[in-house]
């Protein structure tokens, strides 16, 4: 395992559109293991492939529930509810901003061996959910932020970031 450079808002790899991954391949094993390796080297609670410059569906979560999920091409099924909180991103070091987000969300996707799963998230899994599904189609939550970004350390409490 090794950590990636995860790529910084502005570079326009962010902005593109990723690719269904049809096979889990060893070199997809390895791209996921270094995911987590380096999303847990930043303090994140999710990353997305293409913030490391790999343009394929795959999304790294772990939200401190006692669960790493790897969804691969993860579709959002339903939604419901909304919650407004503070948000960040790996790729936008340093900042965070206010997001309005479903409160519950339930996701369809493939796990490692390929094998369909529904997974149902709330909260901050909800939230995160959505934020690194938007990366795979080129979306940054600074594209839904209401009102401005701020420092994330003037804020009182540390934020996750994803
Ligand atoms: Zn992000």
């Amino acid at each position: 395992m090794a950590t990636r450079q995860v790529r910084i808002i502005g570079d326009e790899i962010l902005r593109k559109a990723s690719k269904p991954v049809k096979e889990v391949t060893p070199r997809i094993k390895d791209l996921i293991a270094d995911m987590f390796e380096t999303m847990y080297e930043s303090n994140g609670v999710g990353l997305a492939a293409p913030q490391v410059g790999i343009l394929k569906q795959i999304v790294v979560l772990d939200v401190d529930d006692g669960n790493q999920y790897v969804l691969i091409n993860p579709q959002i099924m339903e939604t419901d509810g909304s919650q407004t909180g503070y948000e960040g991103c790996l790729s936008v070091p340093g900042k965070s901003g206010i997001v309005t987000r479903p409160s519950w969300v339930k996701v369809r996707a493939y796990d490692e061996e390929m094998q369909p799963f529904e997974l149902e998230g709330e909260e901050l899994l909800a939230r995160a959910i959505c934020h690194e599904c938007d990366h795979l189609h080129g979306g940054l939550y600074v594209d839904l932020v209401e009102g401005e970004l701020v420092d994330t350390d003037s804020l009182e409490e540390d934020e996750d970031e994803e």
